[in-house]
């Protein structure tokens, strides 16, 4: 971690044949450096703890977390065993097994609001899925949604639809029916007042308002007071709608548990994925039964998936929810995330670089600007040229972050202290390279 520029040669031919056989040369358009001026992504190789390495055998420490996932770090030794062993037992049966119950169990176990539950393969299955039970519950059509959130891909979700989009200009997808982005309402995070004026305009059709309790998808934004979450749930209960929390990021990342937990609130229905899956692909829903109860086979709503609950996922789970159960792991998170941002806030401060920084447990959000962030609005005004550049000096320095001014930071359970002193030097000298930009 010198000063140098690393090499990234195998990085950009790597890409090279990514593009000409991988649309774009990503799977997952956010992978992409796009929205930091382009130029081939770091193309990884292998994960350990809080580090990663390179094709070209750069190490960096990792931030990024494969966008939320990671919170045990790299390869963890526990969840590493878990799917060993399961693999040894053959992967897939299409038949119900003894670990999506036990793992069910252990979500039901930490989040009592969740009386049922369904396991799915994604957090957009996840999301999607809420969104039809809530339509098939109510028999109403529209969904209220806040500017900038993402819920995933489905094509009721992609209005107005935060990090990945939005970072792209994309604001809406082409290929998204008019028809369907009139079933969608947005309005601004942290603005009750909006939230209301659009219940009184809609509320006879209002099937659910979805929302991320704690945003993570234009940058992390938590609620501006103690009561935001109850007075969401209050109003859309009183215009007779379901209230949908999309925890895909915000599940077991602060906690043991959801968001809803940390505001005490009650949502009618969850959508969860990243974190539970231990690094596996997966995604659930759940909450009131009686809700839950209109899903197939025992109600009319329909959701199927051949790889829904594979042992691999679920086994992955279990192991990671078992690490994640043990005293003082989320201190220890918490205790790394704000020594981390306090020095990257003092190395602004001592090159007078305006910026704000968002910190939720070991989740944060630095952002070029020195204005509050509080909605969407406030996040789109924020530099982003400014970190890209950053984000490059960084990543020179063989720190790696989401290459997008839209996403978080991640603390892990693997990082360090020494982590932590490491990412502050390569922090102050970013910080003072950007002076001579
Ligand atoms: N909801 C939220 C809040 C998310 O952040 C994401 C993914 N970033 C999704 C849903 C979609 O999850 P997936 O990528 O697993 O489909």
């Amino acid at each position: 971690m010198n000063n140098s520029k690393p090499d990234r040669t195998q990085s950009r031919l790597w890409s090279e044949r990514a593009n000409s056989v991988i649309l774009g040369g990503v799977n997952s358009p956010s992978r992409s450096f796009k929205s930091v001026g382009g130029g081939p992504p770091v193309v990884m190789k292998r994960g350990s703890g809080s580090r990663f390495i390179d094709v070209d055998g750069n190490t960096y420490i990792d931030y990024l977390a494969a966008y939320g996932p990671l919170v045990l770090g790299h390869a963890h030794p526990e969840v590493m065993a878990a799917i060993r062993s399961a693999t040894e037992d053959g992967i897939l049966y299409g038949t119900p097994t003894p670990w999506e119950v036990e793992f069910a169990e252990a979500l039901r176990a930490a989040v009592p609001d969740l009386e049922r539950i369904r396991f799915v393969n994604s957090g957009t299955e996840a999301v999607m899925t809420t969104v039809r039970v809530a339509r098939g519950v109510t028999g109403r059509n529209k969904i209220i949604k806040f500017e900038g959130c993402y819920h995933g891909h489905s094509d009721l979700m992609l209005v107005a639809a935060g990090s990945g989009p939005s970072s792209m200009g994309v604001p809406d997808s082409a290929g998204v029916t008019e028809s369907t982005a009139r079933e969608v309402i947005t309005v601004p995070y942290n603005d009750i007042p909006a939230l209301e004026q659009a219940l009184d305009r809609f509320g006879d059709d209002v099937a659910a308002v979805l929302v991320e309790p704690i945003v993570g998808n234009f940058g992390i934004v938590p609620p501006a007071s103690e009561s935001y979450l109850a007075d969401v749930i209050d109003r859309t209960h009183r215009a007779g709608a379901l209230v949908i929390f999309d925890e895909v990021i915000t599940a077991f990342r602060f906690h043991y548990g959801t968001a809803a937990q940390m505001y005490n609130v009650h949502p009618d229905l969850f959508a969860l994925g990243k974190i539970i899956g231990g690094g596996l692909p997966i995604g659930a829903y759940g909450g009131r039964q009686d809700i839950m109860e209109r899903v197939a086979p025992l109600g009319p709503v329909y959701q199927a998936g051949t790889m829904a609950g594979n042992p691999l996922s679920m086994r992955a789970g279990i192991a990671c929810l078992q690490v994640l159960r043990q005293p003082g792991i989320y201190e220890r998170m918490d205790r790394l995330g704000e020594q981390l941002a306090a020095g990257i806030l003092e190395a602004a401060a001592a090159v007078s670089e305006p910026v704000t920084l968002n910190r939720v447990g070991g989740a944060f959000t630095l952002f070029f600007g020195a204005h509050t962030v509080r909605n969407y609005e406030d996040a789109k005004r924020t530099d982003g040229q400014r970190f890209a550049q950053f984000f490059h000096a960084l990543l020179d320095r063989g720190i790696s972050i989401a290459p997008s001014k839209y996403e978080a930071w991640f603390v892990s359970a693997a990082h360090t202290e020494e982590d932590i002193a490491i990412t502050l030097t390569a922090v102050e000298k970013s910080f003072k390279a950007l002076q001579d930009i």
